[in-house]
């Protein structure tokens, strides 16, 4: 699923609008993203009550402990469920109510310039793997569409107050998706560049060859392909499928050998050169 923010609402998932929201200050540009654990009833997974929570819902008399929290006005901008379906409750140019008495390196009322995303989840278990994909994912999306510098967590910003998203958050691990994704993100730019490059000095073919030369044992199917031939047809579909899978991305470096299969070209082959010299240097680089 491709994602995408319009008028400050994510395109295609659910949204369950919140009462809990005004207007941030307009002297406090979106700055900060602020991570976060809820389940209720406390570590119960799967039920409709966050959603209750946080539109002013919730009945009292479902669960004991519904009866303390119930008139609390909170709200957050996403809730990602353990199966990675996401909610939106406010849009994120709005102030949602989730980080309540807070401070971030010296600055106060943390809700005036984050975004808030609750996991679904508890201080005492692991987070599932869609959860972590779906974080990045929109986290990355986020720092694209707003002017996003620090990604902390509850308990950072109200030491005293909070504890999520808990020891079972990882952190590690989220960077490094984070990371992996914007590598991957880069890497789908620079093939493009490179399939437009390919088209403006007439080497991208409308039509394959044939399904023989796809049956070649020998590194960029040498025998069978003209190098270009291999770039369209095997390199280039190869490498984004392994983005669509978000399977890891091999370093690779195609230069040395573009460089000298394409020295005799009649067509101006520099700014393509230079353009894989770029991609192989982009897998290098981690
Ligand atoms: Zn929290």
């Amino acid at each position: 699923m491709s994602l995408k923010i319009v008028n400050g609402w994510l395109q295609g998932v659910k949204q369950v609008i919140s009462p809990f929201y005004n207007d941030r200050p307009s002297d406090k540009p979106i700055s900060l993203l602020v991570i976060h654990n809820i389940s209720l009833p406390p570590n119960q997974f799967g039920g409709p009550y966050v959603e209750q929570l946080f539109t002013g819902q919730l009945d009292p008399n479902e669960h004991p402990y519904f009866a303390d929290i119930y008139q609390i006005q909170v709200s957050s901008h996403l809730f990602i469920r353990r199966d990675g379906e996401i909610i939106q409750f406010v849009a994120f140019d709005k102030r949602a109510w989730h980080a309540g008495i807070s401070a971030f390196e010296g600055q106060e009322n943390c809700n005036d310039f984050s975004i808030g995303i609750e996991l679904e989840g508890c201080d005492s278990e692991k987070f599932t793997e869609v959860q972590y994909q779906q974080l990045a994912k929109v986290t990355l999306l986020l720092q694209q569409t707003y002017p996003l510098n620090n990604i902390t967590g509850h308990s950072d910003i109200a030491p005293e107050r909070k504890t999520d998203p808990g020891p079972y958050f990882d952190w590690q691990y989220y960077r490094h998706l984070l990371a992996n994704k914007m590598q991957a993100n880069l890497i789908k730019d620079q093939l493009e560049r490179i399939e437009q490059a390919l088209k403006k000095i007439d080497l991208w073919q409308a039509l394959p060859p044939s399904q023989d030369a796809f049956l070649s044992q020998q590194p960029f199917a040498l025998d069978t392909m003209k190098s270009y031939e291999w770039l369209q047809w095997i390199f280039i579909p190869r490498i984004r499928a392994i983005i669509d899978a978000n399977s890891a991305i091999p370093p690779f470096a195609l230069h040395p050998y573009f460089e000298e299969a394409l020295k005799e070209s009649e067509n101006n082959i520099d700014h393509l050169l230079d353009l894989i010299k770029q991609l192989d240097e982009l897998t290098q680089s981690k």
